[in-house]
């Protein structure tokens, strides 16, 4: 579970987040949806731990973020928005280097990067440099490294940008069955079809604050539209 509470975020003195507040349950997928620039990553940064809040809380699995960003990094999977990866090295010499600094035990590490690479089908570039692979094969390697740990908190910062249309079903899947497994998912992306087909519930952001909260059904019903596309293009 997670639980923002009233975040306030300013970088040097420019207010970029006003209080924002909302919870995410065990096994469901949370969605934030806003304009470019209107706070989505930096709510994603602080809820990861990377940055703190200036006002406001975040707990997640009973652990305040700000308090505790190592232990909390444990229960958290975070994919960034843009990948942060090691160019020289290989995807396998990649995966390793996660796991050691994770502690992960070296069966279980093997049994989840054989899965996951498996279900990506990225076994071909295993052994070449991360630098020279296209954008999404380094997309998949980023997710893939964000979930060897096991996570029972996924922070998804558009991860399903540049994915083909086979590795972004991939990705719905990997996401329905965490749900099941009663994980909490917190997901950005501006691709609406995608967060109405998947989330359970969305927050849309508008210039730093939550401006409206639901199940898509009840956007449109809220906003009386037809498509979530057209719900957001009216309240942002
Ligand atoms: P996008 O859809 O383009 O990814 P976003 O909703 O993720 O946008 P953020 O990246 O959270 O938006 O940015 C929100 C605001 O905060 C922007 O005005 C941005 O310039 C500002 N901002 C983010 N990080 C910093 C920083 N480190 N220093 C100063 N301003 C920042
Ligand atoms: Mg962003």
């Amino acid at each position: 579970m997670i639980e923002v509470e009233n975040l306030v975020k300013r970088f040097s003195g420019k207010v970029v987040l006003k209080g924002i507040s909302f919870t995410v349950h065990d096994g469901e997928i949370y969605g934030l949806l806003g304009p470019n620039g209107s706070g989505k990553s930096t709510t994603m940064r602080i809820l990861a731990g990377i940055i703190p809040p200036s006002e406001g809380r975040v707990v997640i699995e009973g652990i305040n973020v700000a308090e505790n960003p190592i232990e909390v990094k444990r229960v958290v999977g975070y994919i960034p928005e843009t990948p942060v990866l090691y160019e020289s090295l290989t995807p396998m010499e990649f995966f390793s280097f996660v796991g050691s600094i994770r502690g992960i035990p070296k069966n279980e590490l093997e049994e989840r990067v054989e899965r996951l690479v498996k279900a990506f089908g990225i076994e071909e570039y295993l052994g070449e440099l991360i630098g020279t692979l296209s954008f999404g094969t380094q997309q998949k390697v980023s997710i893939i490294a964000g979930l060897l740990h096991d996570p029972k908190v996924l922070i998804l910062d558009e991860a399903i940008n540049g994915l083909d249309p086979k590795s972004a079903r991939i990705m719905k899947e990997l996401l329905n069955g965490f749900k099941e497994e009663g994980r909490s998912i917190v997901f950005s992306t501006h691709i609406l079809a995608i967060a109405e087909a998947i989330c359970d519930r969305i927050g849309i952001i508008y210039n730093g604050e939550l401006i409206a909260e639901g199940t898509p059904e009840e956007l449109k019903r809220f906003a009386h539209e037809e498509s979530l596309e057209d719900v957001f293009l009216k309240l942002t």
